[in-house]
């Protein structure tokens, strides 16, 4: 099993991973919480000739789903310079949430908004590196919360190749059981292409977002790891920092045993 994680130093993920002692490493390009324009990677050469296997993750910011032009127009936008920031330093791929529209508006009109998203880059040569599009926790209005969501959405864009990420506590907070949840995922998309394997702070159904160390939280830690080799997909931890070193460990054993 590949095993990696989160790193939040952007700048040095390489001395990140090998102070974690991991040949994965996710990131992002930019500030989340922002708007901002990209700038190269300090260590993007290094990363490309490097060992170490990185997958981007997309701002928080995002929303290619939404309603809103002022959101989705500069979404769609964001995706497509992060996908090609992420092909520039040698990533496997973007992962991109899910997103939502707003309460009380047509989700139907969001999973077209995914489709058109696919469709109009599938016409301009396609993204930089594959789009792994992620389940999330929260919210009734939400592409890829729920999994019969989740099959609306791939109806939507499964033909353009779209890739998968599993994210566990997600899953599990947005009121997913996670027993028999790879074959579950796997009916509806064909694919799981990354794991987040994360544990939650919160019970099932809770719909909160608040990651947790594997052994602290309120999911069986046997239970994630299960997920976690069922996938046969590559895994990346985005729990607490201050466990995460143990968590890596954790989870080296566990698969090697
Ligand atoms: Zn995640």
């Amino acid at each position: 099993m590949r095993i990696g994680a989160h790193v939040r130093d952007s700048a040095d993920p390489l001395g990140s991973a090998s102070a974690l002692g991991v040949d994965f490493v996710q990131m992002f390009l930019t500030d989340p919480q922002k708007w901002n324009k990209l700038t190269p990677h300090p260590q993007g050469e290094e990363l490309k000739a490097s060992d170490v296997d990185v997958v981007v993750h997309s701002s928080y910011v995002l929303n290619v789903a939404s309603l809103n032009n002022r959101i989705r127009i500069p979404s769609r936008k964001a995706v497509i310079e992060q996908a090609a920031a992420a092909a520039d330093v040698g990533a496997i791929g973007l992962v991109v949430h899910g997103g939502h529209v707003r309460d009380g508006e047509d989700t139907a009109k969001g999973f077209d908004n995914w489709r058109k998203l696919f469709e109009r880059q599938a016409d301009d040569g396609g993204f930089g590196v594959p789009i792994f599009i992620e389940n999330t926790a929260g919210g009734d209005f939400a592409m890829a919360r729920h999994f019969d969501d989740i099959a609306r959405l791939w109806d939507a864009v499964g033909e353009f190749g779209a890739g998968f990420c599993l994210d566990t506590c997600h899953a599990w907070a947005g009121g997913e059981e996670l027993v028999g949840v790879v074959d579950r995922i796997k009916a509806i998309t064909g694919r799981i292409d990354l794991v987040h394997l994360n544990n939650s702070r919160d019970e099932f159904d809770s719909a909160r977002d608040r990651h947790a160390n594997l052994a602290d939280g309120t999911i069986d830690a046997e239970v994630l790891t299960a997920v976690a080799e069922a996938s046969g997909a590559p895994v990346i931890l985005e729990t607490p920092e201050e466990g995460l070193a143990a968590d890596v460990q954790f989870l080296k054993e566990q698969c090697s045993s």
